[in-house]
């Protein structure tokens, strides 16, 4: 049995996917049907890191 998203072996604990990315993915696929909203989960997940990072190298 293969991954649906993408066609990767699948692993137990995310059947029928192969890993939570890609149960993630379709699980997006269905909000992004409901919603109409085009996905930007990872640009927010991106601006979260560069905070993240700048905040740390701050000096105080
Ligand atoms: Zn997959």
């Amino acid at each position: 049995m293969n991954c649906p998203i993408c066609g990767e072996d699948t692993v137990k604990p995310f059947r029928p996917f192969c890993s939570k990315r890609c149960a993630d993915i379709d699980l997006a696929k269905w909000l992004n049907g409901s919603y109409a909203v085009p996905s930007q989960r990872e640009d927010d997940l991106d601006d979260e890191i560069q905070d993240a990072g700048e905040f740390k190298d701050r000096p105080h």
